[in-house]
């Protein structure tokens, strides 16, 4: 009997001891499950809107280092839970260290047994990963043979040979809503740019051609579908124009693109002017070339930082073509474009100082507001805001503007240009003139 008593109690421990470790596990797996979907907003503030897309209304704003606990992932949006239980959307590029762009709506797959996935778009950059064939990526855009890609939550590049571009992402925005985003409230008039534009009955160079429109004439601008404008003609005919081929005007205070309210929540491509063959203007120890890319890359990194999606339109000493930058901007929808250069005159020691140029009446806002911030603290005098005719303005459909930060041929700003804190004076000018821009 004493035997059979001891066994049973022996059984109960048992038992026992099985219930406290299930216990255990659970809640420890509970506690791990919990950490994992709590992430660190990393962006200074970040919209908290009432929908996945940037279209949505903005309920609530969050502020860096706030935690923030993550439901479900919708079309790279999450679906989140704040510390006082409102539940929303929020970008997921804005926080947990993820940057990649909202304008995706493509997917590629693998069509090698192996492609190596990189930090950046060319062969010298850290491999950051393996991709095996038939692996589906989001495609966020392709330049210059490279594609870039959404890769474990972050941006990344892959040689756009290894990769086929498979289909259009579904999007989750109602209709209503996309419809809503088409519609540009600053643009007032569409203007043709050169004799013989094709008016087309769809948006596409593939739709027939309705007429030809003369240079300067002028549409009643409708709407937005990708690359084309619905327009209307003075006789009520409606049509597509091709954004590539028309100036707009309309709206001066024009508010930055989509629904946009802080600069992390935009894509801003930054062109460090000249490169490779072209070495831009000379000075005595460095061509303008050099000093774009330093200025360039310095402010690549202070905007990754804020949780901005950058690209650059060259990241090392190479030859890109004054199109292929706004091909870039254009495809990227970009909300700013920014070209670096550094000037020169004929005569030296002629002029001194920065200029911010912007070529469309659209464009005005963003130049004003970065000069503004270039007058304070610069060592070197403000030439002002002033149109100019470049072609990375004139053919980008994107707000942009072009600084001339000093001359290489003056004395006191050649010694000047080149220095770190002079590329600190820049970058911050610019960052802070941006955080500007987008927020108000
Ligand atoms: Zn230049």
């Amino acid at each position: 009997m004493k035997k059979i008593d001891e066994l049973k109690q022996q059984k109960n421990l048992i038992v026992f001891l099985a219930i406290i470790l299930f216990i255990s596990i659970t809640a420890f797996s509970t506690i791990v499950l919990a950490n994992k979907n709590t992430v660190k907003v990393d962006a200074s503030v970040v919209n908290i809107r009432t929908g996945p897309g940037l279209s949505y209304d903005i309920m609530t704003q969050v502020v860096g280092g706030e935690k923030i606990n993550i439901l479900t992932e919708e079309n790279e949006w999450y679906k989140i839970r704040l510390s006082n239980d409102q539940i929303g959307w929020v970008a997921s590029w804005l926080i947990g260290n993820t940057e990649f762009s909202a304008a995706s709506n493509k997917l590629g797959k693998i069509s090698v047994e192996t492609a190596n996935i990189r930090s950046e778009g060319n062969l010298e950059a850290t491999i950051l990963g393996k991709a095996t064939k038939g692996t589906e990526l989001t495609v966020l855009f392709q330049q210059n043979n490279w594609t870039q890609i959404q890769y474990n939550g972050q941006v990344a590049w892959v040689s756009s040979d290894l990769i086929e571009i498979t289909a259009e992402k579904k999007s989750i925005i109602p209709t209503s809503i996309t419809a809503k985003k088409n519609e540009d409230a600053s643009i007032e008039t569409v203007t043709v740019r050169s004799e013989g534009t094709n008016i087309r009955n769809g948006p596409s160079i593939n739709d027939t051609i309705l007429y030809k429109a003369s240079k300067g004439d002028n549409f009643t601008y409708l709407s937005t579908k990708g690359e084309w404008y619905k327009v209307k003609n003075s006789d009520g005919k409606t049509g597509y124009v091709a954004n590539w081929v028309v100036d707009l005007s309309g709206n001066k205070t024009a508010a930055p693109s989509a629904n946009i309210t802080s600069l992390a929540e935009a894509t801003i491509v930054i062109d460090a002017g000249h490169g490779g063959e072209d070495p831009g203007a000379p000075a005595s120890n460095y061509n303008e070339k050099q000093a774009t890319l330093k200025t360039a890359i310095a402010l690549s990194s202070r905007l990754k930082q804020a949780g901005v999606n950058v690209i650059l339109t060259r990241n090392s000493d190479e030859f890109v073509s004054l199109n292929q930058r706004t091909v870039t901007s254009n495809q990227v929808s970009a909300d700013a474009f920014i070209s670096i250069h550094y000037d020169s005159t004929e005569i030296p020691n002629e002029v001194s100082g920065t200029t911010t140029y912007y070529y469309h009446e659209n464009d005005k806002n963003l130049a004003e507001t970065i000069n503004k911030q270039l007058q304070v603290n610069n060592p070197l005098p403000n030439n002002g805001t002033r149109f100019g005719d470049y072609y990375v303005l004139r053919e980008n459909s994107q707000p942009a503007v072009l600084l001339e930060l000093g001359y290489l041929n003056h004395t006191v700003d050649q010694a000047t240009i080149y220095t770190d804190s002079y590329s600190a004076f820049a970058v911050e000018s610019i960052y802070q003139a941006l955080n500007n821009y987008f927020s108000s």
